[in-house]
């Protein structure tokens, strides 16, 4: 029998709601319930996959190549499970589920309605969660704030499943914010009563409301929402601002969260694993001393475009007990090798994540290449994999003006080409190659010693490839191909011998570091720039 939490937020959006219910996605697991965790985004693309990243922030890949909202990665990184294709419902892909059933002729001529074609499909994208995985609970987070026009058919399908389901399988968490007024610092509750009410009159009732504010809110606050908002004066979860994001799990644990849940849902374990992430945690905090990581990309200006990239670096910094400091350097001002100087010069390493579109490529390049030159722990991912082998080919094997088809049609070189299966695909949405597939790993490589085994799966999100034909001319140049997928003979990861760090590869790895089990990439990435810097 599965469980279900609904996540709502009010107010407004931007307080952390993803956070929130990744918190107690783990509060769940550390008392050993088996948890799943959804995010219904109102929009109407079918996946944020052609979005750009200054719209949505990065676009996170699930196992199974869903191209997902970015809320996604804390789900994974806080709960440490696989998500799947389940895990992310848009307003557009329940509209062309249902459209698609109307063109079949699967409705019998009815006319077909928001209620209940829509809400259904939405309902079945819940129960789904449940059954496909055997969840204990399923905690769905729907996007944006209480009272937006596109967010009405998932709160009318989340009630109707309140009132089709027993009273203590249902729980609604509806977080807030408790603005100050400037200069008094005065809390003010009347926005979340507001916000309470508007989730009444459509059909809801909130169980527990997690407050956001700037000052921490005092007993009379706490007494005000509970009786406003008709919840126990307990169920008023505080999320205090916290200086490491996972803290938020040990913050609601202290308010007893994981108690109250398990009362309301009637959840009954014995188990009690928390003490392993409140350790992590104050292991966490202990880091000291800094280590400069630039990220060279050309989406810098939204920190958020690479989110999962930034919290594997600072967590793999965290875990090896130093704080790693993140300079996100605009690609597009490493315009000639002494501006790639001056700015790279200080890093005791450079990463250059994915990307697509030819703005900035030519400054990524001079990245690699100064890495590569001054022995600065380089690590390339996706595109920063090409960009290492465009620079490769173009300054040690003499291919000169060697690019990237997706750059430039005419190179001379095309050592990066257009992957086979993707000639002839014209749409965009989720047709790159998406998700798990596996490679296997040379002997006596780097990536080989980090990993510690031969054969492994990783996440991909690409359409170009390393080409083949340039492997015989870029080997004898000095280039180490050290993964390969055998099934498809894709080259993906690529090493120089350095003594430092160069290793780039066509995955995506930050999709599968956890702060718990960080991926060996960024451990390795993260250790040489300390060994570095140590020097
Ligand atoms: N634009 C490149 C490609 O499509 C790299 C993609 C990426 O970095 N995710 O192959």
């Amino acid at each position: 029998m599965t469980k279900y939490i609904f996540v709502t937020g009010g107010v407004v959006s931007g307080i952390g709601k993803g956070i929130s219910a990744a918190s107690i996605g783990r509060l769940l697991k550390n008392r050993g319930f088996k948890v799943f965790m959804q995010k219904f985004d109102p929009y109407l693309n079918v996946d944020p996959g052609t979005m750009s990243p200054y719209q949505h922030g990065e676009v996170f890949v699930t196992a199974d190549g869903a191209e997902t909202d970015l809320d996604l990665g804390h789900y994974e990184r806080f709960t440490n499970e696989e998500l799947t294709k389940s895990a992310s419902i848009t307003t557009g892909k329940i509209y062309s589920r249902v459209i698609q059933k109307e063109r079949r002729g699967d409705y019998d001529g009815a006319t077909v309605q928001v209620i209940p074609h829509i809400t259904d499909e939405i309902k079945k994208a819940v129960y789904k969660a449940g059954t496909e995985t055997d969840a204990d609970v399923v905690i769905t987070e729907i996007g944006g704030t209480v009272g937006d026009i596109e967010g009405l058919p998932f709160i009318e399908a989340i009630r109707q499943i309140h009132s089709e389901s027993a009273v203590d399988d249902v729980l609604y968490v509806h977080t807030v914010l408790i603005p100050s007024i400037p200069g008094s610092d005065e809390l003010k509750t009347k926005p979340t009563q507001h916000s309470f009410k508007q989730l009444m009159s459509q059909g809801i009732k909130a169980d527990i409301i997690i407050t956001r504010s700037d000052g921490a809110i005092d007993e009379s606050i706490r007494n005000k929402i509970s009786l406003f908002c008709d919840v126990p004066k307990e169920n008023v979860i505080e999320s205090r601002h916290v200086d490491l994001i996972y803290e938020l799990p040990n913050v609601f644990r202290d308010q007893k969260l994981d108690e109250i849940i398990m009362d309301h849902l009637k959840l009954e374990t014995k188990e009690n694993k928390s003490d392993a992430w409140v350790s992590m945690v104050e292991h966490f905090k202990k880091a000291e001393g800094p280590v400069d990581v630039a990220i060279v990309g050309k989406y810098i200006q939204l920190h958020d475009a690479y989110l999962s990239v930034s919290q594997a670096l600072l967590d793999a910094g965290y875990e090896l007990g130093r704080l790693v400091n993140i300079h996100y350097v605009d690609a597009e001002e490493l315009t000639d090798d002494e501006k790639a100087e001056e700015i790279l010069k200080k890093m005791d390493g450079i990463l250059v994540p994915g990307g697509f579109g030819e703005r900035g490529v030519e400054g990524m390049v001079r990245a690699s290449k100064f890495a590569r030159e001054h022995e600065i722990p380089y690590f390339g991912i996706c595109l920063g994999m090409q960009i290492a082998v465009i620079d490769i080919a173009r300054n040690l094997a003499g291919l000169r003006d060697a690019h990237s088809t997706e750059f430039e049609v005419n190179t001379p070189y095309p050592v990066i080409d257009l992957m086979e299966s993707q000639i002839g695909i014209e749409s965009l949405g989720g047709t790159q190659r998406l998700g798990n597939y596996p490679c296997h790993l040379e002997e006596g490589s780097k990536a080989r010693e980090l990993y510690g085994e031969e054969h492994i799966l990783e996440r991909h999100r690409h359409r170009y490839e390393f080409n083949n034909e340039y492997r015989g001319k870029l080997r004898e140049a000095g280039l180490k191909i050290v993964g390969i997928n055998d099934d498809l003979d894709l080259v993906e990861v690529i090493e120089l011998d350095t003594p430092g760090y160069f290793v780039a590869c066509q995955f995506h790895p930050e999709f599968k570091s956890r702060p718990n089990h960080i991926h060996p990439l960024f451990h390795g990435f993260i250790e040489a720039a300390m060994e570095r810097r140590d020097r």
